[in-house]
Parts: structure tokens; sequence; C-alpha cells
């Protein structure tokens, strides 16, 4: 884990893969949580999930500005109300989907000195909590999206694929 972190974009497997629990927080997952946040904050976002950056591991970073938090086995416990807003994805440069996503909810988890974590998350957080554990599921924003945008923002992604290989 100690290569060098890129964020992956659209089409990469590693972002459709179930990723896999984790049974013990060792000193190189420590190390791999702040290399995830170092990546986060330089990337401009507000969460980040490991297969995000490759690793096919139940591990995720969030900070909306109200203190970091790094969780594994992150499972959504509880949920209450209904709320419809834009969103973007590190993983989707440019993309923004409505997604309609519970307004309160409760994610239990382990922190990384392998202790039982609980959080009460409220609106932007309850959010973007849901949002990166759709990620470990291998579930992103554009899977949200009516399917003629679909369509449309899958040829974007392929031509801009294509135009890449041509310049790289
Ligand atoms: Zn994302």
């Amino acid at each position: 884990m100690s290569k060098e972190l890129k964020i992956y974009t659209y089409a990469s497997p590693v972002l459709k893969k179930k990723t896999e629990c984790l049974q013990f927080i060792g000193e190189e997952e420590r190390a791999f949580f702040s290399s995830m946040v170092e990546i986060m904050h330089k990337a401009n976002g507000v969460g980040l999930a490991a297969n995000q950056v490759g690793v096919n591991k139940q591990m995720l970073v969030i900070d909306i500005g109200t203190g970091i938090i790094k969780i594994a086995n992150p499972k959504i416990i509880k949920k209450a109300g209904r709320v419809s807003q834009e969103e973007g994805c590190l993983s989707l440069p440019d993309i923004v989907v409505k997604v309609c996503r519970a307004k309160d909810i409760v994610v239990a988890g382990i922190n990384e000195h392998n202790q039982s974590v609980k959080f009460d998350a409220h609106d932007l957080l309850a959010r973007v909590f849901q949002h990166e554990v759709d990620h470990l599921n291998g579930k992103l924003i554009i899977d949200y999206a009516p399917w003629h945008r679909k369509l449309l923002l899958k040829a974007d992604f392929s031509k801009a694929r294509k135009k890449a290989l041509r310049l790289n």
C-alpha cells in the first residue's frame, strides 16, 4: 500500500468492485488512512473511499470541516428522511448528478485503533457518508442518473478516454 496513490476515475474496474472487510487495523492501515486524508485534501474533496485510490478495502476518510473521520467496515444502521441534492465525485471530474439520500443516518464501524465507533450524521455529513459507503459497494453517482443521461455521460467518458489515449 506504500506505492504512490492516484485517484482512479470512471470506468476503472476497481471502482465497480465490492471492497473487502478488514479484520484488524495495523501500522500499514493507519499509514494508508493518513495517505488517504492527504490525497483527499490535495484534491479538495470532502470524502474518499479506499477503492478510489485502487485499494480494495472497506476504508474511508471524511472531512467536511468539522474534524477528520477515518473509519473501516462502515455500515449504515439507521436512515431517516429524504433529501435530493446535486453531488460531485473525485472519480467523475466535472460531473454533477442529483441524488436522493437519507437526511439523517447512523453509521457504525471501527476506527484506526480497532475500537467500535458510531456516528450520528445529519445533512452534509450524512450525504458524504452515504456517497462513500456507496463507493465501497461499487456504486457511483452516475448509477443514480436517469437512463438517458447515463447514456450521454458514458459517451462523454469514452470520448475523453480515447482523447487521453491519443495524448499519452
Ligand atoms: Zn465519489
